[in-house]
């Protein structure tokens, strides 16, 4: 959207090895991917692309580099997407979900490759103590293995319910990884939806369609499963006024 873009990022076909390695010449340092793609429509990167990707940046002396902004802390049912494929990248980017509604950002790099010491990167929002500290609380929370694995239950959950949905309405299926899904819709409906689910009477559906095609859910960590309901009888009345 907002051009012109940094030059020397050619891109590559998602799960697709051969199309990366196309990319790579003499000046290239970095492969950087989302492990599931959000914008693009909550595609997922395979497990075996992940590693024939960690094999490829191995071999050339390359940083493998993920973004886990949407995907990290717990989203998808593990602390972080990239354990989905047991690899482990060179550097992460961390946000949204680290500060559990605070503005927090993170960039982590292990020892062997990180070029910054500690406080060398300063801005009047590094470093803040009072989102840090939230922080932590998040990532303590988050990180214990029955709040993961009760994501992936509910998530399972979530996924039969608009596969079901998908069914009825005769959509295209869902995707995506623990707590971040698609409901693919097979025609260029979204936009509609949205703004319908908005003007829902007596309280309004904020819904998300980052393409046309699709709806992208990324309900809160501890969303329950009657609130799942509750949001599933909303999008129905809104789709029975559509479709
Ligand atoms: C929101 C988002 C970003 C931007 O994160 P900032 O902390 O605002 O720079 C980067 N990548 C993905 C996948 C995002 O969803």
């Amino acid at each position: 959207m907002y051009a012109p873009q940094v030059a020397g990022f050619p891109k590559a076909e998602l799960n697709d090895i051969a199309s990366v390695a196309r990319c790579i010449h003499d000046k290239t340092v970095a492969i950087m991917l989302e492990p599931v793609q959000g914008e693009a429509g909550v595609i997922g990167a395979t497990r075996e692309f992940m590693q024939q990707l960690r094999a490829l940046t191995q071999k050339h002396h390359l940083l493998l580099i993920v973004d886990e902004v949407q995907t990290g802390c717990g989203r998808t049912g593990q602390l972080f997407a990239y354990q989905w494929s047991d690899i482990e990248p060179d550097i992460m980017t961390l946000g949204k979900g680290i500060g559990g509604g605070v503005p927090l950002a993170a960039l982590l790099a292990r020892d062997e490759v990180a070029c910054f010491e500690a406080g060398e990167q300063g801005g009047t929002y590094n470093g803040n103590p009072l989102m840090c500290a939230v922080g932590v609380a998040v990532l303590e929370h988050i990180s214990q293995a029955d709040f993961l694995a009760s994501v992936r239950e509910r998530a399972a959950y979530f996924s039969d319910a608009l596969l079901q949905l998908s069914n009825e309405y005769g959509f295209a299926g869902e995707r995506g990884e623990g707590l971040l899904r698609a409901l693919l819709l097979g025609k260029e409906i979204g936009h509609e939806i949205v703004e319908k689910a908005r003007e829902l009477e007596p309280a309004g559906l904020l819904l998300n369609a980052p393409r046309p095609n699709l709806l992208r859910f990324m309900p809160a960590l501890n969303v329950t499963t009657d609130e799942i309901d509750l949001m599933l009888v909303m999008l129905r009345k809104v789709l029975d006024s559509i479709v």
